[in-house]
């Protein structure tokens, strides 16, 4: 191969003997994903809130931002699921640019994977200690899940992963609810094909094993907007893309059709400022219909403690160094919205 091999990682065993989950942890794990799970059976009508940064560059002010989210959940719970947004692998178009935590435990050094291999761990580890949240994180490496498959109640698969084989085979060995975002092209049938693939059991390679999964149930679709041929940012959130999709979901006669709807990304054309709208929109829609609202199981906002986004060492702490994101004061009045639209 072109290239020099740096350094043999730490397998996924030893790293979680160096980190291991407590009792307490493992039962937190549970709870959350058996909530989030009872939603998208439809067993649940409370709504599921994946929030949190674009990425999660920083593990002090990630924790500070998470531990806000606490009494915050405990006002609403009896209307909404709060599951923190823990991205730790950050996707790139051209492949340039800061690639997450995994890459950069400390964004303004160099890449070194072990340390961002042990940075992840830790900071999920911390989140579900410090705060009792079981978080949410997107596998962008498929492989990697293996680090993290103790700690994670959520797993989301982004726009750029979701037409590739191995991200929907590893979700269906997946024992959580996995998110499958729409394709930056915004065609549902990609989306739905990665759904019904995640929902089948296969046999596979997976880190050097012929693995048998068993399928997962709980993977459903994120709606995350598009880009169209011109490079314009389009919505899917309007009532006519969701009726489209329950539509399209009934086609393929999946275990549980369910869709959480990304309120930023192509939806918000990236203005942040542009989610609580998107989100009263799309609530208004559910209380329009039936079908949209057995289709919407919740929302995911990029939200952190300072408005908007800076450059990678910009140096503000609690700002976003990859997308534009709500600020705390706004994310707190949005929350409380929610729950009061919701009564
Ligand atoms: C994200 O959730 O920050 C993200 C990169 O999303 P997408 O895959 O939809 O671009
Ligand atoms: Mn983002």
């Amino acid at each position: 191969m072109n290239a020099e091999y740096v350094k043999k990682l730490a397998l996924p065993e030893e790293v979680k003997e160096i980190y291991p989950v407590t009792a307490e942890m493992e039962q937190a794990v549970i709870n959350t994903k058996r909530e989030v799970e009872r939603v998208i059976e439809g067993f649940s009508d409370k709504l599921i809130l994946i929030i949190g940064p674009c990425s999660a560059d920083n593990e002090d002010s990630v924790i500070d931002y998470i531990s806000r989210l606490r009494p915050l959940q405990e006002k609403v719970e009896d209307k909404i699921i709060i599951v923190p947004r823990i991205y730790t692998n950050k996707p790139r178009t051209t492949g340039e640019g800061y690639k997450g935590m995994l890459h950069q435990p400390n964004p303004n050094e160099r890449s070194d994977l072990f340390k961002g291999i042990l940075a992840t761990r830790h900071l999920h580890m911390r989140a579900i200690a410090e705060t009792g949240f079981a978080c949410a994180d997107e596998m962008l490496y498929p492989e990697n899940y293996a680090y993290l498959d103790d700690l994670l109640a959520y797993v989301a698969v982004g726009a750029r992963s979701v037409e590739d084989q191995q991200h929907r085979l590893t979700a269906s060995a997946i024992a959580s609810p996995v998110g499958m975002k729409n394709p930056t092209s915004g065609d549902y049938a990609v989306m739905l094909n990665a759904i019904l693939a995640a929902s089948h059991p296969h046999t596979f390679i997976y880190r050097g094993w012929e693995i048998e999964s068993k399928g997962n149930p709980h993977a459903h679709a994120i709606l995350r907007g598009y880009t169209n041929k011109h490079g314009e940012s389009q919505p899917n959130y309007h009532f006519e893309d969701l009726i489209r999709l329950s539509e399209q979901y009934e086609e393929k006669n999946l275990p549980n059709p369910a869709a959480i709807i990304d309120t930023n990304h192509a939806n918000s054309n990236k203005n942040p400022y542009a989610q609580p709208r998107i989100i009263k929109e799309v609530l208004n829609s559910m209380r329009l219909s039936p079908e949209v609202r057995n289709l919407v199981k919740g929302f995911m906002v990029e939200s952190y403690i300072e408005d908007g986004c800076q450059k990678v060492g910009g140096g503000v702490y609690g700002k976003s160094i990859t997308d534009p994101c709500l600020g705390w004061e706004k994310t707190e009045k949005l929350v409380f919205d929610i729950a009061e639209l919701l009564s």
